[in-house]
């Protein structure tokens, strides 16, 4: 699961501040949730679809 790892590691990345563009897409446009859970395809908090493919 090396995918998992790598998106692991830019959460970590996030916590040093900022937001990197790659998490942008992750973004609930509808509430502005981060929905950063790998395999995660709608919104944890609105339930809105993500972009994400
Ligand atoms: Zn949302």
């Amino acid at each position: 699961m090396e995918a998992v790892a790598a998106m692991a590691s830019g959460a970590e990345e996030r916590d040093q501040g900022g937001e990197a563009p790659c998490l942008l897409e992750l973004v609930c446009e509808e509430c502005g949730r981060l929905n950063d859970e790998p395999g995660l395809v709608a919104c944890g908090g609105c339930g809105s679809p993500l972009r994400r493919e």
